[in-house]
């Protein structure tokens, strides 16, 4: 028997009754579970295996999947579900995390970012955009693409006044180094100050800060075709939504 809490990223039905889904785990990271009959009526299992349920669970091994034989729910946060733009976010959140990490790899600090996400998450009711460029910051930094926003990722020229935003390098590109770079995006001082700030300010301080909505909608668009590119994908279901309600 396998303990450890964990947080279901996506649920999907199988035959009949019963449900495979995505949990990120604590101790195990990213695992396939098979939920039989998770969809009776009164299965059990049935607050445990909805996505966003935060449970403790312990788990046996099969050979493609893993069972649940026991669960306690640490925290439904059900309050996601109580607001539109929560429950958006929250969709993003699962989908980017189910879609970029490796399956069975123990990362503690992306469950934990998972966790204080989806707990800030519960009880937000403005400022959105800078929440999900600051989980998207923080997110991006855990795999291991934190950008590079300190210098040119070229030459290290500091001199970033006139820099842009490479996509394939990761970071900022100085106006000596255009000519190597053909994907950029266009940076200003606002937006490097915005983005700097969004990366190393925790999630439940947010409000702290105040960044110019044009300049939000600038970072995340830089930001989104960076964590696309570096996760190795054309798109996200739930990219589009988001956007919506962005715009
Ligand atoms: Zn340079």
């Amino acid at each position: 028997m396998l303990r450890t809490e964990g947080i279901v990223l996506n649920e999907m039905r199988f035959k009949e009754t019963s449900k495979i889904l995505n949990i990120y785990t604590k101790r195990f990271g990213r695992i396939n579970v098979m939920a039989r009959g998770a969809y009776r009526p009164r299965s059990k299992l049935i607050a445990h295996t909805q996505s966003f349920s935060y449970s403790e669970y312990e788990f046996y091994r099969g050979r493609s999947f893993y069972y649940i034989n026991e669960a306690s729910v640490v925290e439904s946060f059900y309050d996601i579900r109580e607001k539109i733009e929560r429950v958006i976010c929250g969709f993003y959140i699962l989908e980017l995390i189910n879609n970029s990490t490796p399956e069975e790899e123990q990362n503690e600090r992306i469950f934990l970012l998972l966790e204080k996400s989806l707990r800030t998450l519960a009880g937000l009711n403005m400022d959105f955009l800078k929440f999900i460029i600051a989980f998207e910051l923080k997110y991006i930094s855990f795999l291991g693409y934190r950008p590079h926003i300190e210098s040119c990722v070229y030459c290290g020229n500091k001199d970033i006044l006139n820099a842009r935003f490479s996509i394939s390098g990761g970071g900022l590109i100085c106006s000596n180094c255009f000519h190597m770079d053909n994907r950029t995006k266009n940076m200003d001082r606002d937006m490097w100050k915005g983005m700097y700030e969004l990366l190393y300010i925790p999630l439940d301080k947010l409000s702290h800060i105040c960044i110019s909505r044009d300049s939000l909608i600038k970072i995340q668009s830089i930001l989104e075709d960076y964590i696309l590119y570096s996760i190795d994908r054309k798109e996200l279901n739930s990219l589009n939504l988001l956007k919506s309600i962005f715009n």
